[in-house]
């Protein structure tokens, strides 16, 4: 799986560190804009993107047959 960050709508606001179960362990954020590292203790729980005011995550989880399936996109 991955996490994207639109750095474009990003606003640095915090709410994915504060929101994540994982909290610092999975996000930080540097130069006012938000990024996830460390995915491994990721839970693909979606609160990170479904919380994010400006819909800028998405949670990406590796689908079957190698495609990739988008199971949380805010717009
Ligand atoms: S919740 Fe969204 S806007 Fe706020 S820091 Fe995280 S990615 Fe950026
Ligand atoms: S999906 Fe859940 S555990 Fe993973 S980064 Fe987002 S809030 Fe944290």
């Amino acid at each position: 799986m991955r996490i994207e960050v639109d750095k474009e709508k990003c606003i640095g606001c915090g709410t994915c560190q504060e929101i994540c179960p994982k909290g610092p362990r999975i996000w930080k954020i540097k130069d006012g804009k938000a990024e996830a590292g460390n995915l491994q203790f990721c839970h693909v729980c979606t609160l990170c993107a479904s919380k994010c005011p400006v819909g800028a995550i998405h949670v990406i989880r590796d689908g079957q047959n190698g495609e990739k399936e988008k199971v949380s996109e805010k717009d």
